[in-house]
């Protein structure tokens, strides 16, 4: 076989994109971080997960989350529909199946913004996900997150925190880790490690397949 043929036949069977697994405990600044990495970066989009929980002001159906309930939520995990669900805490959350396929098969990344029960399950099927934790930079300042406006009661706050502490014992699970201490660098470093991904050799041969057929000939 020349050269030239095996750059166009490894580009056509890794044409799908990377699949990421982002969870943090609450008060790490995911949610801020994915935001602002999705505003900085191309080809790369977030699910929209279900859930069972109420709305929050400022959040939008089909934007933050799909807001459903209970039935609807049996219904869809009954038909098969998630690619993985878990209960978080008081609420249901699920990742949609077709939704996450038809996006990675077009090339594109996509990030699951899921806890560390949703990891595992999509671990145990997509083996060469991408598993990213974010920490915060201290107890304190996630003491200080967590404590919001200061209008919460003590009970309220050690509740969060208990909740915190049970995710981040999940970090060693994650094949990389991210500490949320500079928001900047923060960003450049979730940044990073999308970029060098996207510097793998599988990755390379499908978007530059041109470019090596060229640089190769004859
Ligand atoms: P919140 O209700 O604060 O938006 O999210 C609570 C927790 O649920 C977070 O840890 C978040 O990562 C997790 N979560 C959100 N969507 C999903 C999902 O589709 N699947 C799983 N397993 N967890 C989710």
């Amino acid at each position: 076989m020349s050269s030239t043929s095996s750059a166009s036949s490894s580009a056509a069977s890794n044409a799908r994109g990377t699949l990421y697994i982002i969870s943090a405990p609450s008060g790490a600044g995911k949610t801020t971080l994915v935001k602002a990495l999705l505003e900085r970066m191309d080809g790369i989009g977030v699910s929209v997960s279900h859930t069972t929980r109420g709305q929050r002001p400022g959040e939008q159906d089909a934007v933050n989350y799909h807001f459903v309930d209970v039935d609807h939520f049996k219904t869809m995990i009954e038909q098969g529909d998630f690619f993985e669900h878990a209960q978080v805490f008081d609420n249901f959350y699920g990742t949609s199946r077709p939704a996450v396929e038809a996006r990675l098969s077009k090339g594109e990344d996509v990030i699951l913004e899921i806890d560390w029960q949703g990891a595992q399950q999509v671990r145990a099927q997509v083996p060469e996900a991408v598993s990213i934790f974010i920490l915060p930079p201290s107890r304190e300042a996630l003491l200080e997150r967590l404590s919001g406006r200061g209008t919460d009661g003590e009970d309220v706050i050690a509740r969060r925190m208990r909740d915190a502490v049970s995710e981040m014992s999940h970090y060693d699970e994650y094949d990389l880790i991210v500490i949320n201490d500079d928001f900047e660098q923060a960003l450049d470093e979730l940044c990073g490690l999308v970029n060098a991904q996207r510097a793998r050799l599988p990755r390379v041969q499908h978007r530059h397949t041109a470019l090596l057929d060229s640089l190769l000939a004859d």
